[in-house]
This record gives C-alpha cells, sequence and structure tokens, in this order.
C-alpha cells in the first residue's frame, strides 16, 4: 500500500514526465475512481490545459492545471490523485502500452500518455480548487518531510494526544502519510513498543521516534532502507535484525497486522 515514500516517488515521475504538453484528450475508462465529481466536470476542467506543478501532502497527490496561454487571472485547478491500495502512474508513448487496469488516461499533444490505474478502486481521481483548502477540510495533518514539521512540533502534537503510539502515527489527521508499515519500522528503530502509550512516553524517546520518522523517510526515498530494517524481516518468529537477541512477534494493533521485537521495543 503506497505511503508517503511511494507517493513522494510518484510525484517526482509525474514531474518529470508529464508537465508542460498539452491535454489534448482526458478519458475516463472507469467512472468508479472519481471522488464527487461527475465524468464530464472532471474532462472539461482539464482538456486543454497543461499539468505545470506537482505537490505532494501525506498520501495525496495534486498536479496543478493551468490554461494556456493565461494571459488573464483564471481560477486554480488542480488534479488530485490518491492511490489507495494498488493506484499507479505509467507514462508511456505508444497506445498499446496502457496497463490493463488503466482507470483514467490522459493524452498529450506530442503523442505521449499517462495512465493513473488502479486494480481495486481504493484509490481516487478528482479536480480540485486548491490543494490547501483540501487539506484544511479534510482537517490533515503535517506533512512529516514538511520543514516546519520540527521536533517541537511533533512533541507538541503529541502533548495533546492520548491512545497507542502507533493508532497516532497512522492517523491522517495527526500526522499525513504513515501508514502501517512505516509506523512499524519507525516504533522499531526506535524501540518503543507499538502499543505504548502516549502519555508513557519520555522525552527522549519522543525525539527518537521523531528522528527515526525522518530518517527512515528520506532513506526510503533514496529506496534504500538498510537490511536491518524491519521492512525486510516482517516475519514472525524470525530473529530480530536489530538487536539479535529477540524474535520478532505479529499481533493487531489498531486493527492492523503489526510486527515488533519482543526484546528491544518496550
Ligand atoms: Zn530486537
Amino acid at each position: 500500500m503506497p505511503e508517503l515514500p511511494e507517493v513522494e516517488t510518484y510525484a517526482r515521475y509525474f514531474a518529470s514526465h508529464a508537465l508542460h504538453q498539452r491535454i489534448a484528450r482526458v478519458n475516463v475508462r472507469d467512472e468508479r475512481i472519481l471522488a464527487d465529481i461527475r465524468k464530464e466536470a472532471f474532462v472539461r476542467r482539464l482538456r486543454g490545459r497543461e499539468f505545470t506543478a506537482v505537490r505532494r501532502h501525506g498520501k495525496h497527490l495534486f498536479a496543478r492545471a493551468t490554461a494556456k496561454p493565461s494571459n488573464r487571472a483564471t481560477e486554480e485547478t488542480w488534479l488530485h490523485l490518491h492511490f489507495g491500495m494498488t493506484g499507479d502512474l505509467a507514462y508511456y508513448r505508444d497506445a498499446a502500452g496502457e496497463p490493463r487496469f488503466a482507470k483514467v488516461v490522459f493524452d498529450f499533444d506530442d503523442g505521449a500518455h499517462l495512465a493513473f490505474e488502479d486494480v481495486r478502486l481504493f484509490g481516487l481521481a478528482n479536480v480540485v480548487d486548491s490543494p490547501d483548502a483540501f487539506i484544511a477540510e479534510r482537517g490533515l495533518g503535517p506533512d512529516p518531510l514538511e520543514r516546519s514539521f520540527t521536533y517541537k512540533r511533533f512533541a507538541e502534537i503529541l502533548d495533546k494526544r492520548r491512545g497507542a503510539i502507533k493508532s497516532l502515527l497512522m492517523s491522517q489527521e495527526i500526522i499525513a502519510g504513515l501508514g502501517n508499515l512505516y509506523a512499524d519500522e519507525i516504533l522499531f528503530q526506535s524501540s518503543i513498543h507499538p502499543r505504548r502509550t502516549i502519555d508513557r512516553l519520555r522525552d527522549a524517546e519522543k525525539r527518537a521516534i521523531y528522528d527515526a520518522m525522518r530518517r527512515i523517510l528520506k532513506t526510503a526515498l533514496k529506496r534504500d532502507l538498510p537490511p536491518r530494517s524491519l521492512f525486510h524481516h516482517r516475519e514472525e518468529g524470525e530473529r530480530c535484525p536489530r538487536c539479535g537477541t529477540g524474535t520478532l512477534r505479529r499481533t493487531v494493533v489498531f486493527g492492523r497486522t503489526t510486527y515488533y521485537c519482543s526484546a528491544h521495543q518496550r
């Protein structure tokens, strides 16, 4: 399931391939992917424009669609994509390269195509006027890779909350972008048990969680998680790759399968 680093990868892929070409056609192959917008409106708002910028917040990707020539102030229009569990992007030249589960395909003037595909339809495509307004309306928390997401801000967020640390890390309205895998990895690398309640965390432990979060997300962006990561060892009964003495255990926290080490996570 795509989490923040994967969606950032999609954002970079989108930006490096699909900008600055006029959208000649917008093909909606399956209307079920459209959220809160009719097919006709979705097509009308994007056709003839160019994607000019890409932005990501948490697991949400936004691509600005600009009217060209834009000699007057026009209203802002952004394509909004959420990748759900199986969303993906494909950019290709030959129409025969269209992915089997393409839900929306943009045909560009130069003959290339960008497809948004989604096998299981947990993702969505929409058009929004403003990413900031969307983030505010949805009540999404800060993105942990934002410059303004300092340790001080993280500690303030924790101070206002109760409950298990894993639930907090996964709540999009608290921190936007983390899912099950990265929440487990962050707690594994900061040696915190996933069921630990927030009010029982010492300052040094909060700091360790924050540092692990930033480090892991940045490392994941380079697709370079070290072999001692939980990521590569999500199997019950395996020896812990970090401390070497514990055994990896599986449990359910916040309704999600959770892996942790029996020894070094407290
Ligand atoms: Zn361990």
